[in-house]
């Protein structure tokens, strides 16, 4: 398996005061970019965001290439992480 997996990308929005989230088909994650949220009207994504968010992507992808498939047996621990790209990158790493 890939080092790194990708498990899908959700649009969330950044206004603490509202819970809208939705799943963003990757192909089409470009047309959020400045595109209001549905329930309070606080910009979903940012175009800064989106460059982030890519190259993000492409970062992940030059890091599989160069690891290649890692084997993976019943000792392998997999942590699950939630990255977001607003403002920057942050990491959550998810309880198992
Ligand atoms: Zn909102």
């Amino acid at each position: 398996m890939k080092a790194l997996q990708y498990k899908g990308t959700n649009i969330i929005c950044d206004n603490k005061d509202c819970d809208y989230r939705d799943i963003a088909d990757l192909s089409k994650l470009k047309s959020y970019i400045n595109k209001p949220c549905p329930k309070c009207g606080s910009n979903l994504l940012t175009e800064e965001d989106y460059d982030i968010y890519i190259g993000l992507m492409n970062e992940v992808n030059i890091i599989n290439n160069i690891l290649g498939d890692v084997k993976v047996d019943d000792d392998t621990e997999i942590k699950e992480v939630e990255v977001r790209t607003r403002k920057g990158i942050s990491f959550n790493l998810k309880k198992s």
